[in-house]
Formats: structure tokens, C-alpha cells, sequence
């Protein structure tokens, strides 16, 4: 057995340009930042994990300039020494000298998994408790364009076989054109594709009251975060009000809140994702508080790169609770690949790699080409 004790650990920040502009409510990015953690053992196996955040730090505070200042100021000295296979304690160490900060904590967490994983030659989802899946649905993520362009940009989607389902972003207009854009879409694609809303807690509750009534009738199936993170009453009043899902994503983050969220039936699905929340093994317990209370779970996205969406892919894959599919379209929205053998999509769906660690290669000369000089 090799010596899986840390010796060298190296935070890399690459630019990824995108095929297009991504827009949210509140932001827009036309290149992704990652932030690659390389956890280098003794006995030589090397861990990779993606430090990520969706077009800068205004979901949730963190950006990657922060977490490679936090990995390399503060954690570099608490890691040095510890074996990979040590995760828990680890992460109670690491948490112990710095609050919060889950973005940076997930890409050291996943690194850990990657290199124990490799370590006894064989894939994440086996330290995660197996397969329940191999492979899963992967819903488009459509801008904040005009109805025109983003039901054009869905049905091109839909004829290619590439995507059955599609998520719409709110938020960036009044809430009047903003209905009335994303109902004239779903409308379009009555039918024939699912659409669903991500509202990136804009809206208050009077407003939510107000106008996600209008979206179910146009046939909207599932609602995002209608309101800000902390305002879990608000959702739950929202959630029981709807006759469609409301998902929680912003009020979901550590393992208690989705204890809170499930007390409150604050909403009828959690969106799990492995960045906000500091890694798979807390996603995991989310995952099991969500089992428990009879809520499935959505595989959400912070515009992850391949490793980071792989890490999310074997975590979903791993977890029975997640039966409302994906959207790990992360890397579909990348101008170039960084992986030595591209992540299979097809048919709408996102099929698990074969190999130890997380099952999938770096190609040197693309993180060489996007790294941050
Ligand atoms: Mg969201």
C-alpha cells in the first residue's frame, strides 16, 4: 500500500472561455475561473480536486482568488503530513482554523477522495457506498435572453436529442416581463420538454405570491429559490402555496439546513451540490436527512469543469435520493476540454467514467493553455 500521507499540496487558477455568455440575475461571465487543488501523497499518487463558483462571488462569498489565498495560507500547513484516507478528521481540522469557506473545503475534500481512491485502484463512488446509477438526465441551463432566443437555443437542443429538459434563469428583469418571458417559453415547449425556474432568490414573498402562480399555470414544473438563503419561513409558505415543487438551493448548504428545510417541508426538493456545501461526504449526508423525509434530490451545478463535475456526477450516481436528475451541463458550456478523454454525454444524459479516482485525466497542455499567469 503506497504512503498516502500528504507531502506537497498545489492550488492551480485557470480561465476557461466559454461558447457563450452565461448569464444570472445578478452577474455574467464569459469565462469560467476554476481553481485546481493537487494533493500530492508520499508514495506518489497525486488527488485532483475543482474549487468553483457560478460567475464570481456573489452566490455565496467566495471566488476562486479567495480560495487558493485559503487553501495555500491555511490549509497547506494542516494538511501536510495527514493521510488522504483521514477525511473527516481532517475536515473537523480544517474547519476548525477556517469558518465557512465550503467552495475551498470541496475542492481539498475531493482531492482526498481522488487520491485514496486511486490509492487502492478503485473509483469515488465505491468510498461513497457504490452505484445506485450509472448515468443521469442533464437539464439545459437557458440565459436570461429573450424568449425568442432561449426557446430557439431549447428546440435546436431538443431536435439534436442533446436535452429533454430546461432550466430558465429569473430574476435580472421585472417580474411582470420576466413571467411573461419564461411563460411564453414554457408555452413553446408545452409538451415536449420539461421547464423549470431558477429565480436565484431575488424575489421577496409577496412577489413570489404573486407571480409563481402564473408560471405554474403556464406549466412550469419546478421552481428554484424564489428567496434569499436565510428566509426558510418565506419558502415554506411559498412551497405549500404552490402546486408545483419548489427546490431549494441558496438555503441549502450544510447538513442543518437541510434538517431546517425538512422540518418546515420549506421545500419539496433539495438541489444537492457537492461545492456549496464543502465536499461529497456533506453532500451525502444532505442527501440521507433528504432520504429520511421522503425529499428527492437534483444534482445542481456551479458551472463545474470536468473534475468537479465528474466529483458531482459520482456523488449523484452514489445516492439513491436523486431522482430528479441534473444539470451538470458544466463542461457542455466550455469552449475547450481539459480532460484527456471528453466526459460521454449523450441521449440527455451524463454517463459516469470508468477508472480509479474520479475515472477521468487532465491533458497537461490544456491547464498549461488556461492557467492563470
Ligand atoms: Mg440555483
Amino acid at each position: 500500500m503506497s504512503d498516502l500521507r500528504i507531502e506537497r499540496v498545489e492550488a492551480v487558477l485557470l480561465d476557461v472561455p466559454l461558447r457563450r455568455p452565461h448569464r444570472f440575475a445578478r452577474a455574467s461571465m464569459d469565462a469560467q475561473p476554476i481553481m485546481l487543488v493537487f494533493l500530492h501523497t508520499q508514495g506518489g499518487v497525486t488527488g485532483v480536486g475543482e474549487g468553483v463558483v457560478p460567475a464570481g462571488p456573489w452566490w455565496g462569498g467566495e471566488s476562486v482568488e479567495t480560495m487558493a489565498l485559503i487553501v495555500e495560507r491555511y490549509f497547506t500547513p494542516i494538511l501536510l503530513g495527514r493521510r488522504v484516507e483521514d477525511i473527516d478528521a481532517t475536515m473537523t481540522a480544517l474547519t476548525d482554523a477556517v469558518a465557512n469557506n465550503l467552495f475551498a473545503k470541496a475542492a481539498v475534500e475531493v482531492a482526498m477522495h481522488d487520491a485514496w481512491a486511486r490509492s487502492l485502484g478503485v473509483p469515488v463512488h465505491t468510498l461513497l457506498g457504490g452505484l445506485a446509477r450509472t448515468n443521469i438526465p442533464v437539464t439545459w441551463a437557458l440565459g436570461t435572453e429573450t424568449a425568442e432566443v432561449v426557446a430557439d437555443e431549447a428546440l435546436a437542443k431538443l431536435d439534436a436529442g442533446l436535452h429533454h429538459s430546461f432550466k430558465l434563469k429569473m430574476g435580472s428583469q421585472s417580474p411582470a416581463d420576466d413571467v411573461a418571458r419564461v411563460a411564453a417559453v414554457a408555452e413553446k415547449l408545452a409538451g415536449s420538454a420539461g421547464v423549470r425556474v431558477d429565480i436565484n432568490a431575488r424575489w421577496d414573498r409577496p412577489t413570489s405570491l404573486t407571480w409563481l402562480p402564473r408560471l405554474a399555470e403556464a406549466g412550469v414544473e419546478l421552481i428554484e429559490q424564489p428567496v434569499p438563503g436565510p428566509e426558510f419561513e418565506d419558502l415554506a409558505e411559498i412551497n405549500h402555496a404552490l402546486p408545483i415543487p419548489v427546490m431549494a438551493d441558496e438555503s441549502l448548504r450544510t447538513p442543518a439546513d437541510a434538517l431546517r428545510l425538512a422540518r418546515h417541508r420549506a421545500a419539496d426538493i433539495f438541489s444537492l451540490k457537492t461545492t456549496k456545501s464543502g465536499g461529497l461526504r456533506a453532500t451525502r449526508a444532505i442527501a440521507e436527512i433528504a432520504a429520511a423525509a421522503n425529499i428527492p434530490c437534483h444534482g445542481g451545478t456551479s458551472i463545474e469543469g470536468p473534475i468537479g463535475t465528474t466529483a458531482s456526477l459520482h456523488a449523484a450516481c452514489a445516492t439513491p435520493a436523486v431522482t430528479w436528475g441534473s444539470e451538470l451541463f458544466g463542461p457542455l458550456l466550455m469552449r475547450e476540454e481539459l480532460l484527456a478523454t471528453p466526459l460521454h454525454y449523450a441521449d440527455g444524459e451524463l454517463h459516469l467514467p470508468e477508472g480509479p479516482g474520479l475515472g477521468v485525466e487532465l491533458d497537461p497542455a490544456a491547464v498549461a493553455r488556461f492557467r492563470r499567469s
